[in-house]
């Protein structure tokens, strides 16, 4: 995420963990679908969280999603959604029951495999429970029918509004920290990511953008269009989209040869062509620095709602009632790489996402002849010693704060300390590499430091510990 004002999270977490005795870890032991009689596991409760203490009730335990199939209909003029979704996903135990996250919408009915589930609904926990119980291992089909009007979550005034935003001519949707469940039920966390299809039906003149590319957009019922767009790549919820309003379109590819697509509302008509030339610029000047580009195509939307911020949304960064800089586009294309690809295990991690794409705002600066990193790093240290960014260590985002600057500026500043310490190739190898190891996975601070140790062979836990660990300004 980007900020034009930084946005401060202040989510209230002060729930305990309920029904601590699931997590959302694979057990040992059966594996596959054919656990059958030897499984003599008694079928559990799966947790209403994923195991993040700082969000403890978001995603659930006791599965893994393998892959969503949306099916939406929106009419903007009603703010009515409808709206069915279709998840598979395994069994990591022996399921008698398991939540889903979603948030408001009257839900019509639930099948698991087929058969007919009954459900409760408790705040943002929709409770499902099988006809039968589900087999540790069993991979299973969970649908739900839901209607009604979304809504987005408005937090505290520092926190924004997230989700589903039902904006004059559509929606906006940028979901993050856990926004996805007030469009779709599913496991509301980045350490359980799935691949997508969206089916998404709109009134004539209306276009939906979802992430990966367009499979089809047709005639419906009634004279709106169906648009069916495909995510073939792991993606975390909080990066689905499903962007919804008149907007302008160019397409092609990048100099390198990767699918573009840039959109504005009519209101940014201006801004296409730049959006569309500098993304592309940007993601293949990303691919000289960071690797292979992970996804199947790049690009950029531009809406008319006010967000404040931009959000990373995956294959397509959403850029919330502004027209973006090359800066911001530099950072939320990073964040293709270091976030989306790679995608956190717990929202503490989140500098692992912030503090990369903010250095390489840093690196397109010094690409371009702008300020060095060395400048830019120069600058933020020389902030005076009651700055707030000292006394907030970037490597324990909290849950209160979690969109801190620190986050963002000593993020970036730890890289660059980083980078210094450990010379500037072995540091690029490490941004390859780093990338290239847990591309489409999850990762964790303690992975990249280790990674780091490893191919520069020096003891670096001082250096991480006062930069990301120590509420106090680190020595330059
Ligand atoms: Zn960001």
């Amino acid at each position: 995420m980007g900020s034009m004002t930084r946005r401060a999270a202040a989510l209230l977490t002060a729930l305990s963990v309920l029904g601590c005795g699931a997590t959302g870890e694979p057990s040992q032991g059966a594996t596959g679908s054919d656990s059958g009689p030897t499984d003599t596991a008694e079928p559990g409760v799966g947790a209403p969280g994923i195991g993040d203490p700082d969000f403890p009730l978001d995603g659930n335990g006791g599965y893994d999603v393998a892959h969503y199939a949306l099916r939406i209909g929106y009419a903007p003029a009603r703010r009515r959604l409808d709206g069915e979704a279709t998840i598979q996903a395994r069994a990591t135990q022996a399921l008698s029951r398991f939540n889903l996250d979603l948030r408001g919408f009257t839900v019509g009915g639930v099948s698991v495999d087929g058969a007919a589930a009954t459900f409760t609904r408790k705040g943002d926990e929709l409770s499902v429970t099988p006809a039968e119980p589900l087999a540790r291992g069993a991979e299973f089909a969970v649908k739900v029918a839901y209607s009604g009007t979304p809504r987005p979550v408005r937090g505290s005034s520092n926190l924004g509004t997230y989700g589903f935003i039902p904006t004059a001519d559509g929606a906006f949707v940028t979901a993050e920290p856990n926004g996805a469940k007030t469009w779709f039920p599913g496991n509301d966390h980045p350490a359980d990511k799935a691949t997508f299809d969206f089916e998404i039906t709109v009134p004539a003149g209306v276009t939906a953008l979802a992430n990966g590319e367009l499979v089809s957009r047709t005639a419906a019922p009634g004279g709106g269009t169906t648009f069916t767009w495909r995510e073939a790549h792991p993606m975390a919820t909080y990066l689905a989209t499903a962007t919804m309003g008149r907007f302008t379109l160019r397409e092609g590819r990048t100099a390198g040869g990767i699918r573009s697509l840039a959109a504005v509302d009519p209101r940014f008509s201006s801004a296409l062509g730049e959006l569309y030339r500098r993304s592309g610029e940007i993601t293949d000047h990303w691919v000289t620095v960071f690797g292979p580009y992970p996804f199947s195509s790049t690009g950029g939307v531009v809406d008319d709602f006010s967000a404040g911020y931009a959000l990373e949304n995956q294959t397509k960064p959403m850029y919330g009632g502004f027209e973006p800089g090359e800066s911001i586009i530099a950072h939320e294309l990073a964040h293709q790489w270091f976030g989306n690809s790679l995608s956190i295990e717990r929202w503490e991690d989140l500098w692992l996402n912030e503090g990369f794409a903010t250095y390489a705002e840093w690196l397109w600066s010094e690409h371009t002849g702008g300020d060095t990193a060395a400048q830019r790093f120069k600058t933020a240290h020389a902030r005076p010693a009651n700055d707030p960014i000292w006394s907030y260590p970037p490597g324990d985002a909290r849950p209160g704060d979690l969109f801190n600057e620190s986050v963002y500026t000593r993020g970036a500043m730890t890289l660059h300390a980083l980078r210094r310490e450990i010379g500037d190739r072995a540091f690029f190898t490490l941004l390859k590499t780093w990338a290239a190891e847990h591309r489409h996975g999850n990762v964790t601070t303690e992975q990249f430091t280790a990674l780091a140790e490893r191919l520069s062979g020096k003891r670096l836990g001082s250096l991480f510990d006062a930069w990301l660990f120590q509420p106090r300004r680190p020595s330059a």
